[in-house]
């Protein structure tokens, strides 16, 4: 499929101060966008100006939240190149959210080009920082302009990049976790298992007395019985205890993470004993209470690896490794980043390099 072009009027300076990008918060000059509609299916791929889009007020997502999205990274490598990390596992992964929202499945390998095409577009975009960034946000949602609650009949296939600053400033800072023991995220049966807006919504609430307690994320619990371990609002959750690193496993409620999944893979591959398994809090905490609980991390893309410095369950506040980064997180941390950014060699082909 032919990959439309408009060209800009002007572009915008390129940030000067890298340490100053944050996350999320300036975009790049282009932007991809492609329709669906019913009978056509997916078509005219364009990459245009970065620009405010126009939808009526009636506009299906507004009210409904049919919406799905991904998240991903652009790394430039020491020698210039541009490389991503299992980007097909991304696309993969937004046609599973599409089956659940009732979404019309998209080509991965046209998503693909269409990244890889704008991409080279804004290659310039791409951060020279070590530890910085081009994020990648590929989404979908509905635009018919009617109020009854059905599927969509047209939606809007759009990616936006932004270039994001390195997560950590200085050293991997553990994070402070509240383990929310009102609410819950997802449950079986739900979204939980796939990137679709409403599930962020749901979290809100959480994120908010997680804050207020002076706590930065949230650890979620069951939905039935909130007793056994889900997963932070934008991370999975490992634990290292006797030895063994243990994640839940995913059951449908949680986000089949591709950080999770790789870091899976190289503990595996380091002869580490990896169990996916359903584990409860008080689990965690008896470990905790007998010096069995090593480490706590969670993965994701953003951060990679998060160490968990405390986590609080109710009145219980347990300090994790003396509040530093453990042994196996600090090892993934530096593995995952030194394949993604180049510096390693990649044994398991999870780089794609952007030509
Ligand atoms: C995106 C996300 C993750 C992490 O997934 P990665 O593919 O590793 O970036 C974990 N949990 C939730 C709820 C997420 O949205």
């Amino acid at each position: 499929m032919e990959i439309k072009f408009e060209k800009a009027a002007t572009l915008k300076e390129k940030p000067a101060d890298e340490s100053k990008l944050g996350f999320g918060k300036i975009f790049t000059d282009y932007m991809l966008v492609m329709p669906y509609d019913e009978g056509q299916g997916w078509h005219d791929p364009v990459i245009k100006p970065y620009g405010p889009i126009s939808l009526y007020p009636s506009a299906m997502c507004l009210h409904y939240g049919q919406t799905v999205f991904e998240g991903m990274k652009a790394y430039r490598t020491e020698s210039g190149d541009i490389q991503l990390f299992r980007p097909e596992e991304n696309f993969k992964r937004l046609n599973e959210s599409n089956r659940r929202l009732v979404i019309p499945e998209i080509d991965e390998k046209l998503c693909m080009e269409c990244l890889n095409e704008l991409l080279k577009v804004e290659k310039d975009w791409v951060p020279h920082t070590e530890g910085a960034s081009l994020y990648i946000r590929p989404y979908i949602f509905t635009v018919d302009p009617f109020l009854g609650v059905r599927p969509g009949e047209h939606y809007l296939f759009i990616i936006i990049l932004s270039p994001s600053g390195a997560y950590y400033a200085s050293g991997l800072d553990p994070v402070n976790i509240y383990v929310e023991t009102k609410y819950v995220r997802a449950v079986r049966g739900g979204m939980g298992y796939v990137k679709t807006g409403g599930n962020y919504a749901a979290s809100l609430i959480g994120q908010d007395e997680a804050h207020k307690q002076n706590y930065s994320q949230v650890l979620w619990l069951d939905g039935v019985e909130q007793k056994y371990i889900e997963e932070v609002g934008a991370m999975n959750i490992f634990f290292v205890i006797d030895g063994e690193v243990v994640t839940p496993q995913l059951q449908g409620s949680i986000l089949p993470g591709i950080t999770r999944k790789s870091v899976i893979q190289l503990c595996e591959s380091w002869g580490l004993k990896v169990t996916e398994r359903r584990i409860t809090i008080e689990e965690v905490a008896k470990a905790y209470d007998e010096g069995k609980l090593q480490e706590v991390f969670g993965t994701g893309t953003a951060a990679v690896i998060s160490p968990v410095g405390h986590l609080k369950w109710g009145d219980k506040v347990m300090e994790i490794g003396g509040n530093k980064i453990g042994e196996i997180s600090q090892r993934i941390y530096d593995t995952m980043t030194g394949i993604q950014w180049g510096r390693l060699e990649d044994p398991f082909g999870w780089i794609v390099p952007v030509k």
